[in-house]
């Protein structure tokens, strides 16, 4: 059944031409996450902070160890007007992990003031009734300037859409995206791209693809503004892969299964790996320090979350089966384990994390 986007975007291409890959993924995300709750085994996808509190309880001890180690420093000494922290999340889903995380770091005695980057007014609403305490925003661009910020972002870079770029025997296009018939398809475009190609791959053979995500960047340059001028940290975990490559990593999830990204658009869940090597160099770019990326697995192992898995088993006999397999599910090597990778941008002055392998 083809969604309302399906048409949207056929009389768009047929008055207008080819539109880019990433156009098509923009419209296509942000039409998805505004219309519905995406998470969850009744929905298309689950994610780390649905399996288990664990994981959102993992997040709070790291940041909360953060922000009690740093003092509250900004490595320039600004005179801050407040040295109370805020927690943000980019694209909080249902509100879960911050929920989780903040209730932990309360237990520490950090309570932040609670600030959400989220783009569906669905989702908006589902995270109002958990933390009705938060300031909504559309963009980095409008988060508090006057004090430090312990930012997180699960599973939020790899929504954002990407640009490929595919190499001909003309030389590189970006990829647009035509109708075909009753589907859409992904073509070289026409205008040369050539310039675009950083020189280690400008030779690739025909076929390649070079991915990248100029939104991505452009948050990760921009954070790492932030934590430089005012003092803080971002956390982010993703799918993704940690040195420069091609290939495509295009995929659409439904129901749990992969599915063709070029259907329904805006009706499945379209995603790309992140580059962790990008987001590091737009950070290091404004003198942050980049920890990791290591594997989620050795990340919450790193912070005791078998201890705690034995600590509530323990307080609830009846969930034992139900809390081994969440934490098998978020460690494993098979699972979500080292599929998925954390990293932590930091500013100049702020101490080393825990959960790197470095202590
Ligand atoms: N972090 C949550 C949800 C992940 S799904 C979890 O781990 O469960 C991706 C989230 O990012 C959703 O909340 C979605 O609405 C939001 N999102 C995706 N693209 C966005 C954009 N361009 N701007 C703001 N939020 C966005």
């Amino acid at each position: 059944m083809a969604g309302d986007l399906t048409r949207t975007l056929s009389r768009l291409i047929e008055s207008t031409g080819p539109i880019s890959l990433s156009h098509f993924m923009g419209e296509a995300n942000t039409h998805y996450y505004s219309s519905r709750d995406p998470l969850g085994s009744d929905g298309d996808f689950t994610t780390a902070p649905e399996i288990s509190q664990m994981f959102g309880e993992m997040v709070g001890i790291w940041l909360a160890d953060m922000w009690l180690r740093s003092n509250g420093q900004s490595d320039k000494d600004m005179d801050l007007p407040s040295n109370r922290p805020a927690y943000v999340e980019l694209g909080p889903g249902r509100g879960t992990l911050a929920n989780d995380a903040l209730r932990t770091m309360a237990q520490f005695n950090v309570a932040p003031e609670v600030h959400f980057i989220e783009g569906s007014p669905v989702l908006r609403e589902m995270q109002s009734a958990v933390r009705p305490d938060a300031t909504w925003h559309d963009s980095v661009e409008t988060l508090p300037n006057d004090r430090p910020l312990l930012i997180v972002a699960n599973e939020f870079f790899d929504a954002l859409p990407i640009r490929q770029l595919v190499a001909t025997h003309a030389g590189w296009r970006e990829r647009v995206v035509v109708r075909d018939g009753e589907h859409f398809m992904p073509l070289p475009g026409s205008r040369p791209m050539d310039a675009a190609v950083p020189e280690t791959f400008a030779n690739a053979p025909a076929g390649s693809i070079l991915e990248t995500c100029p939104a991505a960047s452009g948050i990760a340059f921009e954070i790492a503004g932030r934590l430089a001028a005012q003092g803080g940290v971002l956390l982010v975990i993703d799918y993704g892969y940690e040195q420069d490559r091609l290939g495509s990593s295009l995929q659409a999830v439904w129901k749990h299964d992969k599915v063709d990204p070029f259907v329904d658009p805006g009706e499945r869940d379209l995603t790309a790996h992140v580059n962790f090597a990008e987001l590091a160099r737009m950070a290091q770019a404004r003198d942050a320090h980049i920890d990791g990326p290591v594997d989620q697995g050795a990340f919450l192992k790193a912070l005791g979350i078998e201890a705690r898995a034995n600590l509530l088993m323990e307080s609830a006999a009846d969930q034992q089966d139900t809390i081994s397999q969440a934490l098998q599910r978020l460690v494993d090597d098979d699972q979500m384990g080292s599929l998925f990778k954390v990293m932590a941008v930091r500013s100049a002055g702020w101490p080393e994390p825990e959960g790197f392998g470095k202590a």
